[in-house]
């Protein structure tokens, strides 16, 4: 096992990696840019180093200062938390090539799956069901009209090398094929430095369901399960749970299998997330991130297991500590996600924090970098704390978060809170009759933008 290991992150995730090495008996190094020197990461890390100034290019970016920060501090693993390096192929290479252990999957599966092309063709051949659309890329715009024809309007022309929502353009008829093929080329190029796009029949009423999966890099791999993250603004995710209200034991044996028994067959290592579309009860695959995801404490909520310790144990070469048979589930697990910004535009709001008290009691998991007096700087993603609640079921896990909602207090910023404390009130979040486009709907209803 290693004796130490690096955090290449920030925040409260690098808080999560801390707590599960000290568990562990593993000594931390926290990296921090210069407008971090106050963060709670560095503060409860063994070690700390400064890697540069506050733009993350600069720092949590910069691979050869975060190579330097091992070598000097002799750590012997870096875990990347989720967001910045983390599915970077080339940082991971590197990483290797100096002789440290990077806890994550292989530089090879992180390149396959950060490809989107290239990762649904690898899951079509491992038995994975797919949104059907195009094979491959589409090279001009009188191939992507007679696809549009084939599979009928609507239809969504996806860049292969998007991310973050970005990149994507649904086309509602032959009409607006141009304008939308055109755009998602310009948004690949000019974001990613890639004009490639594929075209996916566009799914109108659709849920988000992932499988997380976990596999040893040796041929076994389990999955916990699926979360549902239907709930989105801008496509990105602000409230997960697990189990997913409307998914069955059967369908969550049947593509839970799809999935382990996928990422078995190319030995993946390590905690991975294969990302659904499901409608009228078919699972759709649309991107696998080969990371732990911000989501993941509803999972280990659910089977009480701790996914960074095993993350850690399969990097040191060591066995899973659970197999497919361990692993039941207890109960139901809710997190929202609490970001520094003011309603009702969800405009970034950092900060100094004048007065902040943290949620506790049965069931309660507060993920947060947060404390009386810190001040957020403006440099970063605008995440402040992940609310996680458990309940025996869903109305008493929803009935636990409306409690723990009222009990915190984070004083001198805007946060999102409001909202939680909104959607609370809506018969449909407790029915859990939500699709992907609920939320979009609800704001422009209910938050005039
Ligand atoms: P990104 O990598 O940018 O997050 P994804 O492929 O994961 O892109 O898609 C993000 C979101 O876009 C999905 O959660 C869903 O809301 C929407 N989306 C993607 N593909 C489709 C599709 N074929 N039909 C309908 N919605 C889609």
């Amino acid at each position: 096992m290693f004796d130490k290991i690096l955090i290449a992150n920030r925040g409260e995730i690098a808080l999560r990696v801390i707590r599960a090495a000290r568990e562990m008996g593993i000594a931390t190094v926290a990296v921090h840019s210069t407008a971090d020197s106050d963060a709670m990461h560095v503060r409860m890390a063994d070690e700390s180093v400064c890697i540069g100034p506050p733009p993350s290019p600069q720092s949590y970016l910069s691979v050869p200062a975060i190579i330097s920060a091992c070598e000097i501090t002799g750590a012997q693993a870096i875990h990347p938390g989720y967001g910045f390096l983390s599915e970077n192929a080339e940082f991971v290479q590197i990483v290797e090539d100096h002789g440290i252990t990077f806890i994550g999957p292989t530089a090879e599966h992180i390149r396959v799956m950060g490809d989107k092309i290239t990762a649904k063709d690898t899951m079509k051949q491992l038995g994975v069901p797919c949104v059907p659309g195009s094979d491959g890329g589409v090279p001009d715009l009188a191939t992507a009209k007679k696809i549009g024809e084939e599979f009928g309007y609507p239809v969504i022309i996806k860049a292969t090398a998007g991310g973050g929502g970005r990149g994507m353009k649904v086309a509602q008829s032959a009409d607006e094929m141009e304008s939308a093929f055109m755009t998602a080329r310009a948004e690949g190029k000019a974001a990613f430095g890639n004009d490639e796009v594929y075209i996916e029949k566009y799914l109108t009423t659709p849920r988000h369901i992932e499988i997380q999966v976990f596999g040893d890099g040796k041929g076994k791999a389990v999955h916990l399960g699926e979360r549902d993250c239907s709930l989105q603004r801008r496509h990105q995710k602000v409230f997960e749970e697990a189990p997913g209200p409307c998914i069955t034991p059967e369908e969550r044996a049947k593509i839970g299998k799809i999935c382990a028994d996928a990422v078995a067959k190319i030995n993946y290592i390590g905690a991975g997330t294969i990302e659904f579309l499901y409608e009228n009860g078919e699972f759709y695959f649309i991107e696998m991130n080969t990371r732990l995801q911000v989501e993941h404490p509803v999972t280990e909520g659910i089977f009480g297991v701790d996914l960074v310790r095993e993350q850690i144990l399969v990097a040191a070469g060591e066995p899973m500590s659970f197999g497919q048979d361990d692993l039941e589930i207890n109960g139901h697990a809710i997190e929202v996600r609490i970001n520094a910004e003011k309603l009702p535009n969800f405009s970034p709001c950092p900060g100094k924090i004048t007065a902040y008290h943290a949620p506790g009691g049965l069931g309660v998991r507060m993920d947060s970098a947060l404390y009386d007096g810190y001040s957020i700087p403006p440099y970063y993603d605008s995440l402040i704390a992940k609310l996680i609640v458990q309940g025996r079921d869903r109305e008493e896990a929803l009935a636990r978060l409306n409690r723990a909602l009222g009990e915190l207090i984070v004083d001198g910023i805007d946060t999102t809170v409001p909202l939680f404390h909104a959607l609370l009130q809506e018969p449909d979040i407790h029915s859990g009759d939500y699709n992907i486009h609920w939320l979009e709907q609800w704001l422009a209803a209910n938050m005039a933008q």
